[in-house]
Parts: C-alpha cells; structure tokens; sequence
C-alpha cells in the first residue's frame, strides 16, 4: 500500500502514517512536509517495523505535502537517532531535531547577493567614500557585512552602489569549501607516531568499525599523529569528522590544520551564523565537506560518505550535553562509527577510566605515544604545602612559586598560574551585617568582576553593577571579596613583581575566534610574561617559552563530593602541566595543595599516572561507580517550588522495585534553584545488568504532570549539582 510512516518533529506526537500522493518517490530518510490540522510540520520517513504505531484505516490518511529538497539521511544515521533516544531516555524527535539542525538547509538551493568593488570611483569623493573604499579591496560579502568591515553605515554603501563603484554579486549559499590537499605538507613521524599513524590508516582503508584509544603524554604529537589517516581518508575521497571539545580551542587547530592540508577545515559549532550553518550542513550532505571540525553537536550531520572520526581531549567533560537530550558526545561517536563502519579514535594523555576500562578489557585497541615529540622532556613536577608554606595574609601564592615565576622573568621566560575560577573573587560579603550577594535565580553567589565593574552569575548569566554601599544596611565601602579569582591572582602577581607583563585568560576575554589568535600571537612574541588561566588554557597551547607552571589551589576541584572529582583533577592538573616545558628547555611545575598527602596529588607529584588510576579504578569498583556499575539521575523542575516538590514526591511514591538498583531521592537538588527553577532530583545506581533505561522509561511513563514541571533524565550523568 502506498503509505509512510513518518517520525515528525514534535516530542508530544508519536509517529505518523500519511498517504504518498501520486507521482511522488518517497523512502526511509527523507525528509517531509506532513500535514497536521491545519498546519504543516517537518518529519522524516522511517521504517514503520522500527517504529510502532497505531494502525490507522488507509482511508483516513492525509497525503504527504512535499519533499524537502536535501539527500534522505542515511540508514547509519537514522540508526544512530534511533540508539541515542533510547540510551538516553529521550524523545526520538528530540534527536532527529539535532540531525535537522538548519533550518535554512532544508529550504533548499538559494543565493545571496554579495557586493564588491568595481575600480571605478564616485562622481564626488568624501573622505568617508574613501576610507570605505580602502577598506573594501579584496573584499566581497553582502552590504551589512562590508558595513561591518569599513566602518561605515549601509547608506554610505548603497551610494556607492548607485554610483557603480560597488556591483552586486549572485552568490551560491552552498558553494563547495576549498579542497583539502591530503599531501600539502610532509610530516616525518618518529617511531611511535608512525606505528599509530599506521595503524589508524590502514582501519581507515579496511572501511569496518574499529575503536582506538590513542593515550600519548602531552607534546606528543596526538594531532600529527591523525592527521595521517585523516589524510588517507582524504585520497579516498571520505570524510571526516574530528571533535573537539572547547571551540575556542579550534584557532590553533585550524591553524596547524591549513598548514598539514593546505585549507582552513570546515567548521561547525553552535555559534556560527545561519548562512555558515546551512552551508556547512548542505554541503556535508551532499559530501562535498571534507573535514568537519565541530563541537559535539557535528555528531549529528548527515554525512554522506563518512569515512573516519576523531574525538580529541576525548577526557574532557564538555563533551558532555547538560540540557536537552542529555548525551556524550564521546559515547556517541563510538557509536556513529559502529553504525558507519568505521574506525574512530579518542585521543587523550588523560583519557577517563571508562576509556582505559574499554581498552584493557580489548573492546578499544590502544595505541601509546609515550614520550614527548622531539626530545622534549615532561616537566618536573612538586607540591608546596600551603599549610607549610603559606602565602602572605590576603595573598594566594606562596613565596618559593613567586621566586619561580621571577626566575622566568629574568631568563625571559614564560609562566602559566592556573586556577579554575573566573572574575575576581567568588563571594562578595558585607562587613558591617553579613550580607552576601547571591543570585536571584541560582543558589549560587554572584561573582565580582573588577574588569568589568560587575557581579554576574556563572549559571544564568545574571549580572548588576558593583554597587559602592550594601544594599542590605546601607554603609558604604564595607563590600569584602572572599577567596581569589583569576582577576585576584593576576592583580597579586602584578603587586609582588611589578615588572611582569600579566595576562588573564579565561572565556572573558578569549571570547572570540580573533582574541584568542591575538592572545596566542602575543604569547609567541614574547610580549607576556605571565598568562593567568582558567581550564581554558589546560590545554591544546603550545608555547616552547613557557617554562613553569604553577597550580593556584589543587584542592579546590576536590571539593564537593563529586564521583568524578578526583579524576577531574588528575586530568586538569595533568594536562595544565603539560603546557610547560614543551619546547628545548625543561619545564617546572609546582602544585599549591593544603593536602600533598591525597592520592590524587601525591600521583601527580610522583608522575605515576598508574598508580592514580588504580586507585580510583579500586574505588569505582567499591562503589558500583562507572564503569562497573551505572548511575542515571532524574531532574524534576519547575518555577513553582511547591508545584516541583509535589511532581518529585509523585515520582518517587512511584519507584520501582528492581533487584540490583539503588534509588535515592527524591531530595532538593544542590543547586535547588538554576535559571529561575526550583529543582529536585532522584539518583539511580544500578548494577550493569539492570535495563535501567527500559526502568525509567516504564516507571516515568505511568505520571503525568501539570504543564509547567520538567522532567530530565540523565544518563551517565556528569553533573551532580
Ligand atoms: P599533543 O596534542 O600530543 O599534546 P601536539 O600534537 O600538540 O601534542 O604536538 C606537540 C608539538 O610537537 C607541536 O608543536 C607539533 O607541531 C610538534 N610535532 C609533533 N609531532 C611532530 C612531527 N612528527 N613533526 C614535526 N612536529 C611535530
Ligand atoms: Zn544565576
């Protein structure tokens, strides 16, 4: 019968059969316009035996409007919707929305109209023609944009137009990216580079799913070493995927990227303009995108010939997804590559337990770069025990990691401070009567920012002016900030070595692809001395100068309670530093700690990354933690405390009764107020055998709440606040 079923994107609908109309060609993966009432919504075609539906009289079926014009998505990648709606506990449209995730794509072709300069000159020159047009040689782009560029308003411009000076342009939205030359520059790889390099390439040749764990120290060549089978790839005429977690990481990468292939890869990640995005999709669609280099939602375009995946840093946490469908994105490019069948490697020094647990028992094959590139020695590494050593009163930084830093100074050297707090301290109180400025919609303290003059909240974005009395008694100058920010510490280094050039580098100010280029450039010319850092600068930097590194407080990641705390701060302190020493001179770190005696630390100082990980390894297993046992979490919220506490009591008097899992909660979440939204929480603990997806599912399918309560579930969750 001429009948499809088709997965539309609205979470509350399931799937919907629709009549074909006469003439029309339709299958699994295209992408449609579905009736519905008198509206029309976006669905794609899938195979009705995977997905259950009510069977509804071929005679009461509506006909499909139209096919989107973009390729149908491919079998791998329904596959892959489908696995993650339901490991993740979401609704399948949820998923499928982040394949379709242009809008404009699905429009179809299209044009714009583009200006640029013609050579010929105005009948009257003003010096503002003038400088628009000495800012417009070379230039070609729509007439805001070259607004944009010269400085000038749009009127200024369209004179110019009515003059002839400037022409239009047709331009094609989707036109091909430059291609990617895999042989543009030859790498000699050392010994261990190439076995890896190798070995990646020829799983690239055997097109067949394989998962590989490159663990290579810091500074050892990880990037070098797959740009090889991204290359073999390339002359087979596939495509890549590469992951990376931070996308203010992406300007070195892209650098080093045009220099080993000759372009700029393509790239893709929440903040690019709608026109990058459906240019970037369409082309990955049609296969013409060679190189995607993305966060974690590129996991989701429809490649069409994808060959090879690469999840670099493939420890760190932002590859997990915190709202919406809660996934991770290094579990979901294992399984993209097993769909595709296809190689995927995760590259890391630091990889997570989960990770080393996969390779050990042989489901990832491993692959080692042990020693640094070129020679280069991993750093020496030693603790100063603050409670020993301590700092002078209100200052954070103890005398023997000033003497180092001075060191570099006079040796022209570079140094690195890390801490992982932004602004300029986290609590901001009064003297006179105690008041402490906290968010209104977050139980979090506002930070203070002294650069901007503002206390802002890290959760919800929350900010208002430091105010100069307490808003709470009134007296003036009393306002004390607790604890040190990275604004604070670089403020401190200032005082006490008055000559250093500082920098603070922290998602404030390396917030765009053009600071952190001027950032890095600055950094090579020798123009700072000091660069005082958040998690941002742990890692991807490769500066040769920067010879010490000093971690600020390594106890602060401890804090908290955390499953993962003391691996987070294994894998942070690890990787920041191994940003020193990288060059021919031999790098210092000196780790800050008031408990030199943890294991965590104590492995650091030792350099014996076995020993850390098992022990943590022992302790996950006493604990039934990953990867030997699973937790998932349920988040129940709403802007009515009462309304949130009511659903999270329902949910709960509703726990089911299963051998082997551990339900606590429901209890107010520790963060009970996020974004204006009081919330509760329920945390599973299951042994590996418990189908704990098909639990939840069941168990919270059997509730219904007023409109206004949210109900996550979080699956291998990361978070705990
Ligand atoms: P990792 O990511 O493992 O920390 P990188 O890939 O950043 O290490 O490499 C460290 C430095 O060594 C980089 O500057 C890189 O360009 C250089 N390098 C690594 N391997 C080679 C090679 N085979 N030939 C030339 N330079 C290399
Ligand atoms: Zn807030």
């Amino acid at each position: 019968m001429n009948r499809v079923r088709c997965l539309v994107l609205n979470a509350a609908l399931g799937p919907l059969d629709y009549k074909v109309p006469e003439g029309m060609e339709v299958g699994p993966g295209h992408v449609v316009e579905c009736p519905l009432g008198p509206r029309t919504i976006i669905g794609i075609v899938w195979e009705s035996e995977r997905l259950p539906g009510t069977e509804v009289p071929a005679e009461k079926l509506r006909p499909l409007r139209s096919i989107l014009p973009v390729p149908p998505l491919s079998a791998p990648l329904r596959r892959l919707i489908e696995w993650t709606a339901d490991y993740y506990v979401a609704s399948l449209s949820s998923v499928a929305r982040m394949a379709l995730s242009s809008g404009g794509a699905l429009k179809g072709p299209a044009t714009i109209t583009e200006y640029r300069l013609t050579g010929g000159m105005p009948e009257r020159m003003t010096p503002q023609r003038h400088a628009a047009m000495e800012a417009l040689e070379g230039e070609q782009a729509t007439i805001r944009e070259l607004a944009g560029i010269a400085g000038v308003s749009e009127g200024v411009l369209r004179g110019l137009v009515n003059q002839g000076v400037l022409e239009p342009v047709e331009v094609d939205c989707d036109r091909p990216f430059d291609e990617a030359r895999p042989d543009f520059a030859q790498v000699d790889l050392s010994e261990s580079q190439k076995i890896a390099a190798d070995t990646l390439s020829e799983a690239v040749r055997q097109k067949k799913f394989a998962p590989y764990l490159l663990d290579g120290v810091t500074g050892s060549g990880k990037t070098e070493t797959y740009f090889e089978p991204v290359a073999e790839a390339l002359r087979m005429g596939r495509q890549v995927l590469v992951l990376l977690p931070e996308i203010a990481l992406t300007e070195n990468f892209l650098h080093r990227f045009e220099e080993r292939f000759g372009v700029t890869p393509v790239l893709w990640h929440s903040s690019l303009k709608s026109t990058q995005r459906r240019r970037a999709w369409r082309n990955v669609a049609n296969g013409d995108a060679q190189v995607v280099v993305g966060a974690r939602s590129a996991l989701f375009l429809p490649f069409r010939n994808l060959g090879f995946i690469v999840v670099d840093e493939a420890h760190e946490t932002s590859f997990k997804q915190e709202d919406g469908v809660r996934y991770n994105a290094r579990d979901v490019a294992v399984m993209r590559a097993h769909f595709e069948g296809i190689p995927v490697v995760l590259a890391s020094a630091t990889p997570a337990l989960e990770s080393l647990q996969m390779a050990e028992s042989g489901v990832y094959a491993k692959l080692d770069l042990p020693s640094r590139f070129g020679g280069a020695e991993l750093p020496d590494i030693d603790t100063i025990d603050l409670t020993e050593e301590k700092p002078p009163h209100g200052m954070w930084l103890a005398q023997r990691l000033i003497d180092g830093i001075a060191e570099r100074l006079e040796r022209k050297e570079q140094s690195l401070l890390f801490l992982n707090r932004r602004g300029y301290a986290p609590l901001t109180l009064c003297r006179n009567c105690g008041f402490r400025f906290q968010c209104p919609n977050c139980s979090a303290w506002l930070v203070e920012h002294r650069f901007t003059r503002r206390l802002a909240c890290h959760h919800c974005g929350h900010e208002t002016p430091s105010p100069a009395a307490c808003p709470e008694c009134g007296e003036p100058d009393c306002l004390v900030a607790c604890g040190p920010g990275v604004e604070r510490i670089a403020d401190e280094v200032a005082e006490r070595l008055p000559d250093a050039r500082v920098f603070v580098a922290t998602s404030d100010t390396l917030n765009s692809p053009g600071r952190a280029a001027e950032f890095i450039a600055q950094v090579e010319a020798g123009a700072i001395d000091v660069i005082v850092g958040t998690q941002l600068v742990t890692k991807g930097f490769h500066f040769p100068e920067l010879t010490l590194v000093g971690v600020v407080d390594a106890d602060l990641g401890l804090e908290g309670g955390d499953l993962r705390a003391g691996e987070r701060t294994y894998q942070q302190v690890a990787q920041v530093a191994g940003r020193a020493g990288r060059g021919s001179k031999p790098g210092e770190v000196l780790i800050q700690t008031r408990h030199p005696e943890a294991s965590v630390i104590a492995a650091l100082a030792a350099g014996d990354r076995d020993a850390f990980y098992e022990a943590e390894t022992e302790m996950r297993r006493e604990a039934g933690a990953p990867p030997f046992g699973r937790w998932a979490s349920i988040i129940i919220s709403s802007e009515d405390e009462a309304e949130a506490r009511e659903a999270a009591r329902r949910i709960g008097d509703a726990r089911p009764d299963v051998p082997d899992l551990m339900i606590l909660g429901p209890a107010p979440a520790p963060m009970a107020l996020l974004r204006g939204r009081y919330r509760y929480r329920l945390l599973m603990n299951a042994r590996r055998s418990v189908q704990l997806q098909d639990v939840i599912r069941r168990w919270l399918s059997s509730i219904d709440h007023p409109s206004g309560v949210r109900v996550g579930v979080d699956v291998d969750p990361y978070s705990f606040v």
